[in-house]
């Protein structure tokens, strides 16, 4: 087995470019996601190394000697993150010329050519699902007999291989907390509405829906929720109560969590016996009943997007959600006692100031524990992308996503809105909703209530109009 580095690479202050990360950019408040998708070809490869360097604080001077000492690299990169992702591929070949390097992520699954093109010190990029592409790759395969690899040969032409077969059986998957524990330092993971210390992980991939702009569902985990056994997850949960004492909730990061209700309240119960408190992500449809099952087997937070308080808009995104629904979804939360995490997107297809407008307002009316504002990103292989393009809503020659601070951009622009004016949506959006009299008392009062809390949100406030400024500024 050829000696493996798994390395997340050096970026910007505060740039969660994780693997488990949606929108990769630079955060409101310090966030980090557990490098999930890297952690798991990682489990595979006895005596590999993880460096996730963004949450560690670690610089190239850092990562060098792992490099060095490494006969192959595996890089995550991200649309956003490209371009300075292949610069710390060109430093570590400068230093250690007889690496493989190789590139794995959603940008590299629907660009192979262009980020090989684009990217001179890379060896490799993996398509589709590359756990076992990567094993392969470590074991010495040859790259002419590796499913799912594009590389270039020995004339300098690049080689599309046949695409990997999808994984079936997920069961046959490490866990990734073996990973988690060699390799990180769980107290550098944040994420403000989970409690600290965390620790997610996926109990399955792909999602039902086909929500235009959503990322991984349409590059690299499809559309059929494919997923573990309730034994392999729970297994998997035990030992991490076993090796992380100090943890204080599990967050199950599948795209959607309750795409599968029995098996969601099958694992809850389990859950609830091992006295485990967790969160997950889910769609704003979950009935009530199943709401019930998962609250009294230690459920405390769900991660929703709502995306938008426009109907026209949910359909133009085939969200496949209607606003009633959600609304009732969310006072069932309510009702029950489950904090919900509502994320919003301005800029899809159809917006006008109107319908921000409408959209802080539904979220002010539906009233999430907190919440997120982004920023439409038409990520390439998605169906927005595409849309955008034809459309003339993206200019090709400016379709950054974030700027040189790793701060999300506005990219698209409608007849009737302006970059600008939906640049500035966001800022709006979280004044609204934050600064109004029974917000700023519910956070006063969690405050009041744990001195820990208190620290925490002091720091994150700070740091809130830290970002407000670098915006101003951008
Ligand atoms: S439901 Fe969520 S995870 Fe699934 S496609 Fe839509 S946005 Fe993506």
């Amino acid at each position: 087995m050829m000696k493996t580095l798994f390395l997340q690479p050096p970026s910007f202050d505060g740039f969660d470019g994780g693997a488990g990360s949606r929108y990769q950019a630079k955060r409101e408040i310090r966030s980090f996601w557990f490098p999930t998708w890297l952690a798991q070809p990682a489990a595979l490869i006895p005596g590999s190394k993880l460096i996730d360097a963004p949450p560690a604080n670690l610089g190239m001077a850092d990562v060098l000697p792992h490099s060095n000492a490494a006969e192959l690299v595996i890089i995550h990169t991200s649309t956003p993150s490209f371009a300075n992702d292949v610069k710390v591929a060109a430093a570590i070949k400068a230093s250690n010329p007889r690496v493989i390097i190789g590139m794995i992520g959603a940008k590299v699954a629907v660009q192979a050519k262009e980020s090989l093109e684009q990217g001179a010190p890379v060896d490799f990029v993996a398509r589709n699902e590359f756990d076992f592409t990567i094993k392969e790759i470590a074991e010495g395969r040859a790259f002419a007999e590796v499913d799912g690899i594009s590389y270039r040969d020995e004339t300098g032409a690049i080689v599309h291989n046949k695409d990997r077969t999808i994984l079936e059986d997920m069961d046959s998957l490490p866990f990734v907390s073996d990973v988690y524990k060699r390799d990180l330092r769980m107290e550098d993971y944040f994420i403000g509405y989970l409690l600290h210390p965390y620790v997610s992980l996926y109990t399955g991939r792909g999602c039902k829906s086909r929500c235009t702009f959503c990322l991984w569902p349409q590059t690299v985990g499809g559309h059929r929720y494919r997923t573990r056994s309730v034994e392999h997850v729970i297994a998997e949960v035990r030992q991490i109560k076993r090796d992380f004492p100090q943890m204080k909730e599990l967050f199950f990061d599948d795209d959607t969590f309750t795409d599968n209700l029995p098996r969601a309240e099958a694992i809850a119960r389990e859950l609830g016996k091992l006295g485990v408190t967790w969160s997950c992500n889910a769609k704003a449809n979950v009935p009530r009943d199943t709401l019930k099952v998962l609250r009294e087997n230690g459920l405390r937070l769900l991660l929703v997007g709502y995306e938008s308080g426009n109907q026209q808009i949910l359909h133009n995104i085939k969200k496949g959600m209607r606003i009633e629904v959600a609304r009732q979804f969310t006072k069932d939360c309510h009702d029950l006692g489950i904090k919900i995490h509502g994320t919003f997107i301005l800029g899809l297809p159809g917006e006008t100031q109107e319908t921000i407008r409408e959209t802080i307002q539904f979220a002010k009316d539906i009233n999430p524990h907190t919440i997120q504002v982004s920023l439409a990103a038409p990520y390439p292989g998605t169906f927005l992308y595409d849309q955008a393009v034809e459309n003339g809503w993206l200019d090709i020659a400016n379709a950054e996503l974030i700027d040189d601070h790793g701060i999300q951009i506005a990219p698209l622009h409608y007849p009737n809105l302006s970059h600008t004016e939906i640049f500035e949506g966001v800022e709006v959006f979280y004044r609204k909703f934050y600064f109004r009299a029974p917000k700023i008392m519910s956070i006063l009062n969690e405050m009041v209530r744990s001195p820990q809390m208190m620290k925490r949100r002091l720091r994150e406030g700070v740091e809130f109009y830290q970002f407000l400024r670098e915006r101003h500024a951008a």
